[in-house]
C-alpha cells in the first residue's frame, strides 16, 4: 500500500505533462503514472498558430515558424482556380522536445511509475489505481489523461463518431511540393480527382516547407465517419503530387494520423477527471488542442489546490465536481455545442460546397477566424463571428449551415 497523494495523473502525453506542471506548482502531492517513461518523445508533429504560443509567452517552443501562410480553395482550374488565400498570421510547429523538456522540468522531482493503469476503483475519501503489475496507487481524486480512447471515463453514447484521419510524409521530392518557404493549411484544390472521387469525402494538402530540401506533406480527411483508411489517404496524396508532376524520392518519416473530432463531452458527475483528449478537449471544428492544454490546465489545477486546502475533507467525488466545473464552464460547453455544430453542418457538404465555405471563412476578419480555430473567443464574440459568416456567405452555404446541405 503507497502513500495517498493530493492528485494522481494518468498519462504521459501533452495533457499529462500540461496538467502534472501545474499541480506541481500549485505544491500538490501528485503522483503520475504512464505505460511508457514521460521523456520518451511523442510520435506526432503539433502545429499551432504561433500567436497562440506568443499570448502565453511561449513562442520559443517553436522549431519552425512560417510567415507565408496560404490555403486553395479554388477549382485548380485557370488563374482564378488556382489562386491562394494569404492567411498573413504566422504558423509553426512545436519543438517536441523542447516542450516535453519545458513541461518535465516545471514538474521537478515528480516521479512517472511506468504502469499500465487497469481499473480505477472510487472508494470515497480516495481513489485507487490498479495497475498491470499487481501494483495500486491512491490519490484524492485522479485525472485521466490517457488520451482520446481512455476506457475509464464515461461519456454518453450519440452514435458513430468522426475521426480526423491524416497520411503524411516527411521527405524529399522530385520537385518542391509547395513554395520555398511556405506552409500551406489546407490545399483544397480538386482537379487531380476524377467526377466519380469527387464524390467520395473531401481530402486536403496539409504542407510545408521544412528546409534543406524537406517537404512535410500530408493528405488529410478533417472529420470522417467511419474514417478514411491510411491506404486511401495515401493513394489520394500521391494522385495529388503526381498530377503536379511531384514524386517522392526519399520518405524520412511517415505520419499516420487518426483522432476522434466530435466525441462526446465526459459525464461531468463522474468522480474521476479528465484531461486533454480524454476530456474531448479537441476542437470539435479544427483538431487542434494543444493550445487549449497549456491555456486551460492553470485554472483546473488552482481550483484543486483552492478546494482541497478551503475543504480537505472533499472526497474523490466532490473534488472531481469540483474541477469538472472549471474544466468545462456552461460557456465552454455551448462554444463545444458551437464547434461540433459546425462540423457536422461542414461534413454533410461535398467539396465544392466546402470549398465555398472555407473560402468565405477565411474571409472573416483575422480576429474571427483565428479565435475560432484556436477557440480564444468568449461566447458572446463566437456568436457575433458566426452571424458575420452567415452574413457575409452565398445563399447556398447558409442555407446549408442552417438546414443541412442539399448538396446544391
Ligand atoms: C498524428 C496526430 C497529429 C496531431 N496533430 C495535432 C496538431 O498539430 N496540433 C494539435 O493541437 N493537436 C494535434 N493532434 C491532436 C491531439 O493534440 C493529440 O492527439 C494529443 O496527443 C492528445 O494528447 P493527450 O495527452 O490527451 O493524449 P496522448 O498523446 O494520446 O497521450 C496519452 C498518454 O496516456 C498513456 N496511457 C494510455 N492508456 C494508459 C493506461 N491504461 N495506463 C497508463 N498510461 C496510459 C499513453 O502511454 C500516453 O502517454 C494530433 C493527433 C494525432 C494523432
Amino acid at each position: 500500500m503507497t502513500t495517498c497523494a493530493d492528485v494522481l495523473v494518468l498519462g504521459a502525453g501533452p495533457a499529462a505533462l500540461c496538467i502534472a506542471a501545474e499541480l506541481v506548482e500549485q505544491g500538490l502531492v501528485v503522483k503520475a503514472l504512464a505505460s511508457h517513461a514521460p521523456e520518451q518523445p511523442w510520435p506526432n508533429t503539433y502545429g499551432i498558430w504561433a500567436e497562440e504560443l506568443e499570448s502565453l509567452g511561449l513562442a520559443s517552443l517553436l522549431a519552425q515558424r512560417w510567415t507565408n501562410t496560404v490555403s486553395y480553395f479554388g477549382d485548380g482550374v485557370g488563374d482564378d482556380g488556382m489562386a491562394p488565400i494569404n492567411h498573413n498570421f504566422d504558423y509553426g510547429l512545436f519543438d517536441l522536445a523542447a516542450l516535453q523538456k519545458t513541461l518535465l522540468a516545471r514538474c521537478g522531482d515528480l516521479i512517472w511509475n511506468v504502469e499500465t493503469a487497469e481499473k480505477i476503483n472510487v472508494l470515497g475519501a480516495q481513489t485507487e489505481v490498479l495497475c498491470r503489475s499487481g501494483n495500486a496507487y491512491q490519490a484524492r481524486v485522479v485525472i485521466d489523461a490517457s488520451g482520446h480512447r481512455s476506457r475509464f471515463i464515461r461519456r454518453p453514447d450519440h452514435g458513430p463518431v468522426a475521426e480526423q484521419a491524416a497520411y503524411g510524409v516527411v521527405g524529399r521530392f522530385s520537385s518542391p511540393p509547395v513554395a520555398s518557404g511556405q506552409f500551406v493549411l489546407m490545399d483544397f484544390r480538386p482537379n487531380h480527382l476524377s467526377r466519380e472521387e469527387r464524390k467520395q469525402p473531401p481530402t486536403f494538402l496539409y504542407a510545408m516547407d521544412l528546409g534543406d530540401g524537406i517537404f512535410f506533406v500530408e493528405e488529410t480527411s478533417l472529420a470522417c465517419a467511419p474514417p478514411l483508411t491510411s491506404t486511401k489517404l495515401r493513394e489520394r496524396l500521391l494522385a495529388r503530387l503526381s498530377s503536379r508532376g511531384v514524386e517522392i524520392t526519399e520518405v524520412i518519416h511517415e505520419e499516420r494520423c487518426l483522432f476522434p473530432m466530435n466525441l462526446p463531452l465526459p459525464d461531468r458527475q463522474q468522480p474521476l477527471l479528465a484531461f486533454g483528449g480524454a476530456a474531448s478537449m479537441v476542437h470539435p471544428a479544427s483538431g487542434y488542442m494543444v493550445g487549449a492544454l497549456l491555456r486551460r490546465a492553470p485554472a483546473l489545477a488552482r481550483e484543486l489546490a483552492r478546494s482541497l486546502a478551503v475543504e480537505p475533507a472533499l472526497d474523490s467525488q466532490a473534488l472531481a465536481k469540483r474541477g469538472w466545473r472549471v474544466l468545462w464552464t456552461p460557456g465552454q460547453v455551448q462554444r463545444h455545442r458551437i464547434f461540433q455544430f459546425g462540423l457536422s453542418r461542414l461534413m454533410g457538404f461535398d467539396e465544392a460546397e466546402l470549398r465555398l465555405f472555407f473560402a468565405t471563412f477565411f474571409s472573416l476578419p483575422q480576429q474571427d477566424w483565428t479565435g475560432f480555430l484556436a477557440n480564444t473567443l468568449s461566447l458572446p464574440k463566437l456568436v457575433r463571428a458566426m452571424i458575420r459568416l452567415s452574413l457575409i456567405s452565398s445563399w447556398d452555404i447558409r442555407r446549408g449551415m442552417a438546414l443541412g446541405s442539399t448538396h446544391f
